[in-house]
């Protein structure tokens, strides 16, 4: 049987003018059954489409923060550095592909909050500031693959039935968080403190995202049983 494939969406180093990709991501993908396709960093609307009819699903990786003109805020001052060719280039893929296509789609990070916002959702443009009544540190240090705090995984959502867990300890590198949540996503799971980290859209055969790294996690079961059922739902 062919394997599917699976966008993945390149990181950018602005210091290098250079594309990378963890290969946690690919490797992920792989070991699961897909076919990981790095993509060109591009906002050619065609060029997009394309890809968005060759691929049959599409992984939102981790990386810059978002613009937050894209959820209509100004910058604040603890906002880091942007990328906005990825953010023009993922609004365009997940209109095209996730909106307009039905296609699979998992977001890790960045791609939770990318989800959130695009679906009409904002972000804590840095949660040390701005959620203050947060205890948990988000922003832990290496080695990534160690748990850095607990999540509550929602009864009878769809991450539960695959995880088959009502708790799940999970890594943490993002200092930006979902604030308000976007209408048609579903909270899937939420850090001690009540920030969500893992959401599914309504009306859609998978579109979810995680705030934490499955990738810099494979040696854990959890990370892998989240790269099968993104993988399976691609066939
Ligand atoms: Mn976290």
């Amino acid at each position: 049987m062919q394997r599917p494939v699976i966008g993945v969406m390149p990181l950018w180093d602005g210091s290098r003018d250079s594309l990378w990709i963890l290969p946690g991501y690919m490797d992920g993908i792989a070991g699961a059954g897909g076919l990981p396709l790095l993509l060109p960093l591009t906002t050619d609307e065609a060029a997009l489409k394309q890809l968005a009819g060759i691929c049959a699903g599409f992984l939102f990786t981790g990386g810059h923060d978002l613009s937050p003109s894209l959820y209509g805020r100004e910058v604040s001052a603890f906002c880091g550095p942007v990328c906005e060719a990825r953010d023009t280039m993922e609004k365009i893929l997940f209109s095209i592909a996730v909106l307009e296509h039905h296609k699979s789609a998992l977001g890790i990070c960045r791609g939770i909050q990318l989800f959130n916002v695009l679906l009409g959702g904002t972000l804590y443009q840095d949660i040390p500031a701005q959620f203050t009544k947060s205890a948990l540190s988000h922003q832990q240090q290496p080695p990534y693959n160690r748990p850095a705090h607990q999540v509550r995984i929602e009864p009878g959502s769809p991450l539960h039935e695959v995880l088959e867990a009502e708790r799940l300890g999970v890594n943490s590198c993002h200092h930006q968080g979902i604030a308000e949540l976007a209408p048609e996503l579903i909270p899937m799971a939420r850090a001690t403190d009540g920030l969500i980290e893992g959401v599914c859209m309504k009306n859609k055969p998978f579109v979810w995202a995680v705030q934490w790294h499955p990738e810099m996690a494979l040696d854990e079961e959890s990370s892998r049983k989240l790269f099968r059922a993104f993988v399976a739902a691609c066939l």
